[in-house]
C-alpha cells in the first residue's frame, strides 16, 4: 500500500490526475498520428485543433464574450508585467496601483524600470497585507493609462472577491493564481492575464483575455510582448509552448466535467472553509487574514513559533503532506488549494494538523 501524496504548492501545482493520466497515454501517440505531442509542428492540423478547442473551451468557461480575445504567450505573469505598460501606457506613460503585496509591487517595479510612472493609490502594507486596500473615492486628477490589480495575493492569501471598480481606468488584472477557481465577470475587465502553472496547467504558457478595443499597434515593442501582433496572428506568430497549450486544453475540458468554474466554485469554497474553520477554532495555528479578503486558493497560516512551523512542515511531508512551507516574507505554512486539489487531500491536511495539535 503506497501513501497517497498530496501537493500544496504555490505553483507549480498539482494538476487533475485524470488529466496526467490522459497526457500518458497521448504522449507517444497522439490521436493516432504516430507522434507525440512533444515533436509535431505549431502549424500542423492536430495543433491547429487543440489551440481552437483551448480557446472555445476557456470562452465557454469563462463566458468571454466576442468583443474580447484570447491570447497565449510565454515569459509568465512576470512577462505581462511588462507587456501591460508597454501595449497599453501609451497616452499618459502612467498608471496605478493598488498595493496589496509582493506580486503588484513586482508589477509596480516593472512598469517603473519601462519609463512608466507609477502611483500607488492605496496600500495595506502598514497591515502586513493582512487586508486589502480599496481605491479611494476620489482618484487623484492625474490621468492614468490603467489600473493595476492583482486579483488573488498568492504569498499573501488574499483575493478581491468583489472587483474594484471605476470608470475613469481600465483595468488590467493578475489572476495568476485564482484563475478559473471562482467567477468574475470578464467584462469588468480590460485585461485579465494569469500564468498557467497553478490552476490551469504546466508552466510555459500564459493566458490574456483582452478587450480587442484596447489593442493598437504600438511602434518598437518586442514582438514577443506584443498584444496587437499576438491577435493578428492568432497567438502563432512564432513557435507557442504546444506542450504547455495541449496540457491546459485538457485541463479546461476536465474543469467543463466537473460542473465548470461554478461548479469547482462550490468545491473551492468548502475546501477552504473546512481549513478556515479549523485554523478559526484551533488553539495552536492561525490565519492572519481579514475574513472577508480570504483567499480560496493560498492559505497561509502559523503558530507564531518559527521553529514549531518548521517542525509542522517536516512531519507533515513524512505522511506525504508536500510543499507546506510558508512564502518567507510571511512565514510558517501555506496551503494552496487549487482546482486540482482533491477534498480527501484538505481532510487529509486539517485531520493532521488536527492531531499534530492534540498531540502538544
Ligand atoms: N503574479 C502572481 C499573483 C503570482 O502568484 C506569480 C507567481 N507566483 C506571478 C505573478 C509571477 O508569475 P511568473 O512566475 O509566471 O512570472
Amino acid at each position: 500500500l503506497t501513501m497517497p501524496i498530496y501537493n500544496f504548492s504555490a505553483g507549480p501545482a498539482v494538476m487533475p490526475k485524470p488529466v496526467i493520466e490522459q497526457i500518458q497515454r497521448d504522449l507517444p501517440n497522439l490521436n493516432g498520428s504516430g507522434m507525440s505531442i512533444l515533436e509535431i509542428s505549431h502549424r500542423s492540423s492536430l495543433f491547429d485543433t487543440i489551440l481552437a478547442e483551448a480557446k472555445q473551451d476557456l470562452r465557454d468557461l469563462m463566458r468571454i464574450p466576442d468583443d474580447y480575445e484570447i491570447l497565449f504567450f510565454q515569459g509568465g505573469g512576470t512577462g505581462q508585467f511588462a507587456a501591460a505598460p508597454l501595449n497599453l501606457a501609451t497616452l499618459h506613460h502612467a498608471i496605478a496601483l493598488l498595493d496589496s503585496g509582493h506580486w503588484a509591487n513586482r508589477a509596480g517595479a516593472e512598469a517603473a524600470k519601462l519609463g512608466v510612472a507609477v502611483t500607488t493609490l492605496a496600500s495595506t502594507q502598514a497591515d502586513h497585507y493582512t487586508r486589502l486596500p480599496h481605491l479611494p473615492t476620489t482618484i487623484p486628477t492625474e490621468s492614468y493609462d490603467y489600473l493595476h490589480l492583482t486579483v488573488n495575493n498568492t504569498i499573501e492569501g488574499t483575493t478581491y472577491h468583489t472587483i474594484p471598480q471605476s470608470s475613469d481606468l481600465p483595468l488590467v488584472a493578475d489572476m495568476s493564481s485564482n484563475f478559473l477557481a471562482q467567477p468574475y465577470n470578464v467584462t469588468d475587465f480590460d485585461v485579465i492575464f494569469a500564468g498557467a502553472q497553478k490552476n490551469l496547467g504546466p508552466a510555459g504558457v500564459t493566458v490574456v483575455i483582452i478587450k480587442k478595443a484596447i489593442v493598437k499597434p504600438v511602434d518598437h515593442l518586442p514582438s514577443m510582448l506584443d498584444y496587437h501582433l499576438f491577435m493578428t496572428k492568432n497567438s502563432l506568430y512564432n513557435t507557442p509552448p504546444v506542450f504547455a497549450i495541449y496540457a491546459a486544453g485538457l485541463v479546461l475540458k476536465w474543469l467543463k466535467a466537473q460542473g465548470g468554474v461554478a461548479g469547482i466554485y462550490q468545491r473551492n469554497q468548502e475546501e477552504a472553509a473546512k481549513l478556515y474553520d479549523f485554523l478559526d477554532h484551533s488553539k495552536l495555528f492561525y490565519n492572519p487574514v481579514h475574513h472577508a479578503d480570504r483567499s480560496l486558493t493560498n492559505i497561509p497560516f502559523m503558530t507564531g513559533d518559527a521553529q514549531l512551523d518548521a517542525e509542522v512542515v517536516e512531519t507533515a511531508a513524512q505522511e506525504g503532506l508536500m510543499n507546506l512551507k510558508g512564502h518567507r516574507s510571511v512565514g510558517g505554512l501555506r496551503a494552496s488549494f487549487y482546482n486540482a486539489m482533491p477534498m480527501t487531500g484538505v481532510d487529509a491536511l486539517v485531520n493532521f494538523l488536527h492531531h499534530f495539535e492534540q498531540q502538544r
